[in-house]
């Protein structure tokens, strides 16, 4: 992937002190579900550590993926599905999202651009005047290949209208990787100058457990019946590199009912199984290393309602 590195001095550019020249910061992605932000942060990191559904709405952890291109750093925050506060964990999820908004030196949003805008992304919009950021904000118009080329500039203006506050704004696809390294760099342009927050090509463990637990909770919802979907949460017990070449992981899967559990473990145990041998493909990949495995289905009554359950569960806020 090429990128092109902001280089205010070429004098300087052998300087031992890299670092003062060095741009990062975090990029909140925000968007409604189904615009492809998983398709195109799988694109931007070349790793499969966002989560790519045909479901809507699996995203729901702050999960970190790093971007390193020498002295570049970019942290992308893969915001929470954003949808109607109902219970509990919508409220909560609202307010994640809010924060990673605030915290933000970019915010990154993920629209479609095959689709005229949606009343789910005008709330998207609305929620993101409502954080107040003050954080640039880059438009992703995305699906740019499901849209014939006389009708790009007019959804492009609808976007544009819908965000006015927009500083960058552009057509991509995510599939096709069109209009990516533009956008890439639009963002990097915005970040702020800034030592590296993460040693390169090392994700940091909090990012690792966060992003293991995420890939866990995917491959259950990809498993696992409608009913399943919101009453799966996943807590990473132990990350543990036993060796260069071996990581042993295990983690909890936390349902609400004793049926929830039954469907998920599978008649002789076939369901977890597969679960369990999907998640260790993606987690062999992102650790590079082989992967030990294990899981526990246990049941936690009303876990969406009990807010020290929900921080215990990694759906935590900073304040
Ligand atoms: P998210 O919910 O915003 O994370 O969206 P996903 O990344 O999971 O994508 C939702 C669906 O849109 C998937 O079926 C993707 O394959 C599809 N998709 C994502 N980006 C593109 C794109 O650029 N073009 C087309 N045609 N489909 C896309
Ligand atoms: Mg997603």
């Amino acid at each position: 992937m090429s990128v092109i590195i902001p280089q205010e001095d070429s004098a300087q550019e052998h300087d031992q002190d890299q670092k003062t020249l060095a741009h990062s910061g975090y990029v909140a992605v925000i968007g409604r579900p189904n615009v492809g932000k998983s398709t195109l942060m799988n694109r931007i990191l070349g790793e499969k550590i966002a989560i790519v559904s045909p479901k809507p709405q699996t995203t729901r952890l702050r999960q970190l993926g790093i971007y390193t291109q020498d002295n570049i750093q970019v942290i992308f925050v893969d915001t929470p599905g954003i949808h109607q506060p109902g219970h509990k964990l919508g409220e909560f999820m609202v307010e994640v999202a809010l924060e990673a908004l605030r915290d933000a030196d970019v915010i990154l949003f993920v629209l479609d651009l095959s689709q005229r805008p949606t009343a789910e992304d005008k709330r998207v919009a609305a929620l993101l005047s409502q954080a107040q950021s003050g954080a640039p904000i880059v438009l992703a118009l995305n699906k740019l290949d499901r849209l014939s080329p006389d009708k790009v500039l007019s959804s492009v203006e609808a976007y544009r209208a819908l965000v006015p506050d927009a500083t960058d704004w552009t057509p991509l696809s995510a599939t096709l990787g069109n209009g990516v390294d533009d956008l890439l760099k639009r963002v990097i342009e915005r970040l702020p100058a800034g030592p590296l927050f993460f040693p390169e090509d090392q994700l940091s463990d909090t990012a690792m457990r966060d992003i293991a637990a995420e890939i866990i909770r995917e491959k259950v919802l990809l498993n696992t019946e409608q009913e399943i979907p919101h009453a799966v949460a996943v807590e990473l017990e132990e990350y543990k590199e036993r060796s260069d070449t071996l990581t042993y992981i295990s983690a909890n899967i936390y349902v609400e009912r004793d049926s929830q559990k039954g469907i998920l473990i599978g008649k002789n145990g076939a369901m977890l199984k597969k679960i369990s041998s999907e998640a260790r493909v993606d987690l062999e990949k992102l650790t590079d290393t082989q992967v030990y495995l294990e899981l526990w289905v246990k049941v936690l009554k009303n876990w969406r309602q009990d807010d020290a359950l929900l921080r215990r569960l990694g759906y935590r806020l900073s304040k």
